[in-house]
């Protein structure tokens, strides 16, 4: 049998097969299934739909429904979005579904996957949002289908897949402390473009990452989509592990996987991340690419510090560590990534002071969890960009539009980018302030 990398090996087993090789089509078992208000009233409909009014989905337990995008708004279509999903999980009788306005909300769906002992290593992970690319930090293949697939596989627990090839970016050394995940992989976006990676797993490796906690690890992997990526991916490590077998919903048994020596990678690029620096994507591209010393100074009219990408506690400590006893000069939006995610910002403290109070004191706001103005959304959602503002954020796109208004101008940057540059009003470089 030839050697095979973690994504190949993944399929295969999915797929009942010894092997598999790249551009093979294989009918792969889904081991978990993730909609959420914005895509799964789309997915139920085809469904029902394809295999009927009384149809019953394929497993219930495998099923995830995490309300998140459009929740806390006035907009009646947003609402009703919501309760099409609560009108399926009492019809399905779906055990795992967050709904708001419970005690079991959490927030962003790829944050709370994880949180939720959804994600384990070796496993097939789908979700109807091209970001959930982010469990393949959990050492599992991870990606964004579409409607159509996703209603296909609620019916069957199957899916039609082509093996990706594989790229391997390595990362060695000790991330100095003025640089987070969110640097290495604009760095990479900006080296390869957003379609660099077009239909093929991004494999992370190296001690560099190997260093990183399991949050920035799901950094990376969040954003392979912003390459074209069909799936980013790590090894799982004792660190992972740790994580998986706390909280292992259903104590799932699960296989790790790791890439065998000699399987074929389509490149390798090695990075130093000791000589690496501070990134910034700049509007209207995740690949727009400079140095923070090359825009900065840069006026700046908001800061926002939240999602999927960087809204997670170790985004907010370390901004916290930069604004901590300072004044913000711009409007700056702190939005926790889930609802465990805001308690820890009570909970963890610096000097004695929370994050959230360290945030208040700065001048920042804090919105509930959500993915909030990540995605625009309607008028009133908590720090959309409603006017062709600038703004500095740790999200993950800045294509025209994605946080609000269409002429806005995004710039993507690490939590610790953003916060020095809320404290200054312009593009500045957190190297002044760590
Ligand atoms: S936080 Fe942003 S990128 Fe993440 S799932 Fe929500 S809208 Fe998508």
């Amino acid at each position: 049998m030839s050697a095979m990398t973690m994504t190949e090996k993944i399929l295969a087993r999915a797929s009942g097969k010894g092997s598999v090789a790249p551009g093979e089509n294989v009918w792969a078992n889904v081991d978990v299934l993730m909609t959420h208000d914005v895509c799964g009233p789309g997915t139920f409909g085809v469904f029902k739909k394809e295999f009927g009014p009384d149809a019953k989905v394929w497993d219930k337990e495998k099923l995830v429904l995490i309300p998140d995008h459009y929740i806390f708004t006035q907009d009646a279509m947003a609402n009703r979005n919501v309760d099409v999903l609560r009108q399926f999980a009492k019809e399905q009788d779906i055990k795992y579904f967050y709904d708001v306005g419970t005690e079991k909300y959490k927030g962003v769906c790829h944050i709370a996957l994880p949180e939720e002992g959804h994600t384990r290593p070796g496993e097939v992970l789908l979700g109807t949002d091209s970001h959930t690319c982010t469990a393949g930090a959990f050492g599992e293949f991870a990606t964004g289908i579409g409607n159509t697939d996703a209603g296909f596989v609620l019916g069957t627990g199957k899916l039609w897949l082509k093996v990706p090839p594989t790229m391997r970016f390595v990362f060695h050394g000790n991330l100095p402390p003025y640089l987070m995940a969110k640097d290495l992989i604009l760095a990479v976006i900006g080296d390869i473009g957003v379609d660099g990676a077009t239909y093929r797993a991004m494999e992370f490796d190296g001690d560099g990452v190997y260093a990183l906690n399991i949050e920035e690890r799901m950094t990376l992997c969040n954003m392979a989509i912003e390459a074209g990526g069909k799936n980013g991916i790590i090894a799982a490590d004792q660190v992972t592990l740790d994580y998986v077998n706390k909280r292992n919903a259903g104590s799932k048994p699960y296989n790790v996987v790791k890439t065998d020596p000699g399987a074929k990678f389509v490149f390798e690029k090695v990075y130093d991340v000791t000589k690496m620096e501070p990134v910034i994507a700049k509007p209207h591209s995740p690949d727009n690419k400079a140095t923070v010393t090359q825009v900065k100074g840069t006026k700046l009219d908001r800061a926002y510090i939240g999602s999927c990408t960087g809204g997670k506690l170790t985004d907010f400590r370390a901004a916290a560590e930069l604004l901590n006893g300072k004044s913000v000069k711009i409007d700056t939006f702190v939005v926790p990534a889930t609802t465990e995610v805001a308690r820890g910002l009570d909970s963890e403290k610096i000097g004695g002071k929370s994050l959230r109070d360290i945030f208040l004191a700065s001048g920042a706001k804090i919105g509930e969890a959500s993915c909030a103005a990540c995605l625009g959304g309607p008028s009133d959602t908590f720090g959309r960009l409603n006017a062709p503002i600038s703004c500095i954020s740790t999200t993950n796109r800045n294509f025209p539009g994605r946080m609000g208004h269409k002429e806005a101008q995004v710039f993507l940057a690490s939590p610790l980018t953003v916060a020095a540059s809320a404290l200054a009003g312009t593009i500045a470089d957190c190297r002044d302030l760590v």
